[in-house]
């Protein structure tokens, strides 16, 4: 058996620290940690793909077992693709599950060879949620203890130019 591999996949629109947390505990039991970086041209991000890459690298950069990928299709493939068995998903509250146990299922029926695991988060995190943050932000509320500081500044610069905007 290769090198035990593990993918991480969200929209991470923005990474918060709730993600991180999920990150470094997963790069503590996994050999080798992906992170996919979802971009599903249906959706509408504050980031691009590009953004969100550039934050979650910051973020990682003195992980040397974790990588960072853009993926534009369904994520069994990407598993498949590099001989990656285990899909991880981070579960806040009971409403989590009720998605991610369906996601799991679709990616099952899928492709039955990779299996989906959850990592219960820490419970300083059991109420960050991307788009939470999002609007914490634009009503000027201090997101500093949610997010990294990479992500604060990227967000309060989007932000701004958003209300210069209008
Ligand atoms: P998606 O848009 O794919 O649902 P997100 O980017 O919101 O994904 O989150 C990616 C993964 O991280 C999901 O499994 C989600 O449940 C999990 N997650 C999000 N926020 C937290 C948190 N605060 N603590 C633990 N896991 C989280």
């Amino acid at each position: 058996m290769g090198a035990m591999k593990v993918i991480y996949p969200g929209s991470f629109d923005p990474p918060t620290n709730g993600h991180f947390d999920i990150m470094n505990r997963a790069a503590a039991i996994f050999e080798e940690l992906e992170i996919v970086i979802a971009d599903n041209p249906q959706k509408k991000y504050l980031f691009s793909a590009d953004e969100r890459f550039e934050m979650i690298t910051t973020m990682v950069a003195e992980y040397p077992n974790v990588q960072v990928t853009i993926w534009r299709g369904l994520i069994v493939d990407f598993a498949e693709k590099i001989g990656a068995k285990v899909i991880l998903r981070g579960v806040r509250a009971l409403s989590d599950f009720d998605y991610e146990f369906e996601l799991s299922m679709m990616n099952r029926a899928l492709n039955p060879r990779i299996e989906t695991l959850f990592m219960p988060t820490d419970q300083k995190y059991f109420v960050l949620r991307s788009s939470g943050i999002k609007e914490v932000a634009m009503f000027g509320g201090d997101i500093s203890e949610m997010v990294p500081t990479i992500v604060e500044q990227k967000l309060l610069a989007r932000i701004g130019k958003q209300t210069q905007q209008t």
